[in-house]
């Protein structure tokens, strides 16, 4: 039988907008010593604009924009609404393909577009001209860096814009990260984008623990290599791209503005996108299992 505490405390989870779905789930936070938290969507806003737009030579940049913008219509990444805003109105892309941590692509124009991390131009073996190069390297100093494009007559696929996009650290963040270390847990930063992006946030953060760059399965091995280490870990994530490390986690927990798939795959939902809920889960939970026993 469930002791009644734990009831009780699941009670008053749902009060403090925090939803429990199985009681268990209580038990294995009060374990608790590292916290593993998403970045873009977690401990930023997720409410992205684009500051950039940097087309190819001979490229027009609202053109592409546009053609971007149609592929990225069928995304709910918060890069992809950023993106879509820029653009306004227009077409959505067929045949479209979300590539979970890397970007997306379809068809526009009778074309193959796609968008997404520098690293996918290289792996979709598209042509990034030196100029379009030196632009994501210095975007990445700035801010979240997408590529795009499509292919060209011979059917060479080729990057044809260099877009950047900026986010902000949520207001409740570092008060968050900050009782979190007090009560004797060891947050990391676990992020897909580029490690100058991760450092900034970390550091305004006091986060010394950063892992970027990180695809959705690498995320997973992230998860068990600290596991390993014979931690017991939780991990804070809003994205599909968090789902299957929130589901590896000895406690998953998902983000109130995040997707189902974040959701289901987690054990507390916060009901507020605000992550301060995060120290209420596990000081409710400790608190929770000190009355059990
Ligand atoms: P995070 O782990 O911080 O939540 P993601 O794993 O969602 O970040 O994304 C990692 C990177 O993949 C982004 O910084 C971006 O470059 C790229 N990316 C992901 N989704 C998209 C998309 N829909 N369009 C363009 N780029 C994307
Ligand atoms: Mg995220």
């Amino acid at each position: 039988a469930t002791p009644i505490a734990i009831l009780v405390g699941t009670g008053r989870a749902a009060q403090l907008g925090i939803l429990v779905t199985g009681p268990a789930a209580l038990e294995s936070a009060e374990r608790i010593d590292t916290i593993v938290l998403d970045k873009t969507g977690t401990l930023t806003a997720g409410r992205m604009s684009v500051t950039r737009v940097t087309p190819a030579r001979a490229q027009d940049a609202e053109a592409a924009l546009q053609r971007v913008a149609s592929v990225e219509r069928g995304s709910e990444h918060p890069i992809a609404r950023a993106i879509v805003a820029a653009a306004g109105d227009g077409e959505v892309a067929r045949d479209l393909e979300a590539l979970p941590g890397r970007g997306v692509t379809g068809i526009v124009d009778g074309v193959r577009v796609f968008a997404g991390r520098p690293a996918l131009a290289a792996e979709l073996g598209a042509a990034l001209s030196p100029e379009l190069a030196a632009a994501v390297e210095a975007g990445e100093q700035r801010g979240t860096v997408v590529v795009a494009g499509w292919a060209d007559a011979a059917g060479q696929p080729e990057v044809r814009v260099v877009i950047e996009i900026a986010d902000t650290v949520r207001p409740q963040s570092a008060a968050a990260v900050a009782r979190l270390r007090e009560m004797g847990l060891e947050p990391v930063l676990l992020t897909g984008d580029n490690p100058h992006v991760a450092r900034a946030v970390a550091a305004e953060l006091g986060i010394l623990s950063v892992r970027a760059g990180v695809l959705p399965e690498g995320k997973v091995a992230e998860i068990a290599a600290l596991r390993a280490e014979g931690r017991t870990v939780a991990m804070v994530g809003d994205g599909v791209n968090d789902a299957a490390a929130l589901a590896s986690a000895d406690l998953g927990i998902a983000m109130g503005g995040g997707t189902d798939a974040a959701l289901h795959a987690s054990d507390v939902a916060l009901m507020r996108d605000d992550p301060r809920g995060i120290v209420t889960a596990v000081a409710l939970s400790r608190r929770t299992m000190r009355v059990i026993r």
